[in-house]
């Protein structure tokens, strides 16, 4: 039945939950539904931004955007507050210091990190989760620099730095710190031929499932940079001081302070706690974007899962946004008592990873190969894009990235 003015709750201001909210408050009038937007943060960060600013080539306040800058708080009503547990059979959302009642919900809680149950890798590396995780890095690392030359017996565990996965964000973090490092060491006079930094894939290859080509130039540009790679090795455990990793059978330890671990995330657990139904914590969605079992609970982003014919989807940022038109476009039609709803298609804009500020490798349209300066220039408008999308050319001239050839 048709509630009147009904309660729209969007839980987490991230790509998906975000753009969501921006497009309904321009879509809906104030007397058709009370939005109300739930998010830990008084800012939305820009997770594909988060490895440069673990690295430190970014400052965190270009990474993140305040709410009041893209949310018109007098038509959303935001509520900052960290989500516990939903509870969809009552149409409530519990909240650390309140509850909520909705009639409609989207739910955008974004991922965790995915350890797998190795050994010390909760306790003992770092994630590449939130502005907080990533600010943390950069910092441990400048610390580790700093008290390099402050020890009576040197440390080469202060400079080796492990990254685990060779996947797209593995690489990218790499390739900020092969940027990175060299300021370090100016900064803190230390050698650089004394600095590691390790990628250790568990793949034959990084960036597994790409293209050849582009694996071989993304390797070629950061090995010159000074990045060993170890392919074929499983991080076995990640100790106080050391990693462990086993490769042909043997097992090999690397001294180190800094792992860190980007080689999986799984979507927010609240989605499994909550009891929907799930694939690997992930909500199988309608082709409207709904949760199979609740009319009125839409999911979205790297909570939410569609096949991409025998796989899924990968979970991104890309997918996140454009989910963000069929959601909102759906609130819209529940709240105005509409029952056709609109289904989700894909459209691949291309996937481009950075080696840096200055290199990158992708495929845009239809397959076509890039990398380099051109690569870069592209993975630089489509985050511009993205920011002229959701706080128009102002915002996009405040956080935007214009660096493209240096
Ligand atoms: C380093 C890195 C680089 C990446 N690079 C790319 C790339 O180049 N291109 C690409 O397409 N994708 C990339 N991705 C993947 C992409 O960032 C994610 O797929 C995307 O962020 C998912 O969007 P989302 O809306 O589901 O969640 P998110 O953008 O993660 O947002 C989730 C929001 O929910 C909030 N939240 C979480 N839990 C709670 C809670 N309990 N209570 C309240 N609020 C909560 C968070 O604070 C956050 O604001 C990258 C990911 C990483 C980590």
């Amino acid at each position: 039945m048709r509630v009147k003015n009904p309660n729209v709750v969007i839980l987490g201001a991230g790509y998906g939950g975000l753009m969501t909210t921006v497009k309904l408050q321009k879509s809906l009038g104030v007397n058709e539904a009370n939005i109300t937007l739930v998010n830990k943060n008084d800012y939305h960060y820009q997770t594909t931004w988060l490895h440069e600013t673990a690295a430190g080539t970014i400052h965190h306040d270009q990474t993140r955007i305040p709410l009041k800058d893209v949310v018109n708080m007098s038509k959303v009503n935001f509520v900052q507050d960290t989500v516990v547990e939903i509870k969809p059979d009552e149409k409530k959302v519990k909240l650390e210091n309140s509850e909520l009642d909705y009639d409609i919900l989207v739910v955008g809680l974004g991922f965790e990190p995915a350890t797998f149950g190795i050994p010390g890798l909760e306790e003992n590396a770092f994630m590449i989760n939130d502005i907080n995780s990533s600010r943390l890095i950069r910092e441990h690392l400048e610390h580790n620099f700093a008290m390099y030359h402050n020890e009576e017996e040197k440390n080469p565990a202060r400079l080796n730095i492990v990254v685990g996965g060779g996947g797209f964000t593995g690489i990218e973090f790499v390739g900020e710190l092969a940027n990175r490092i060299p300021e370090l060491c100016e900064e803190y006079d230390i050698d650089k031929a004394q600095v590691r930094i390790i990628n250790v894939e568990g793949a034959p290859t990084v960036l597994p499932g790409f293209d050849p080509e582009l694996v071989e130039y993304a390797m070629n540009s950061l090995e010159a940079r000074g990045v060993e790679f170890i392919t074929g090795a499983l991080l076995k455990e990640a100790k106080p001081e050391s990693i462990v990793y086993e490769k042909d059978g043997k097992q090999v330890e690397i001294p180190t302070l800094t792992t860190v671990w980007a080689a999986g995330v799984r979507a927010n657990s609240i989605v499994e706690k909550s009891g929907f139904e799930n694939n690997r914590g992930k909500v199988e969605v309608r082709k409207d974007m709904r949760a199979p079992e609740y009319d009125d609970v839409f999911v979205i982003g790297d909570c939410a899962l569609i096949w991409n014919g025998e796989r899924p989807f990968p979970p991104t940022a890309q997918i996140a946004i454009q989910q963000s038109a069929t959601v909102a476009h759906n609130v819209k039609a529940l709240v105005q008592g509409h029952t056709d709803l609109e289904s989700f298609e894909f459209n691949s804009l291309g996937t481009l990873a950075s080696l840096g500020h200055n290199d990158a490798v992708g495929v845009i349209m239809n397959d076509r190969k890039i990398f380099g300066w051109k690569a870069t220039f592209m993975k630089k408008m489509s985050d511009n894009r993205y920011l002229l999308k959701l706080g128009g050319v102002g915002l996009m001239l405040k956080k935007g990235k214009f660096n493209f050839f240096y």
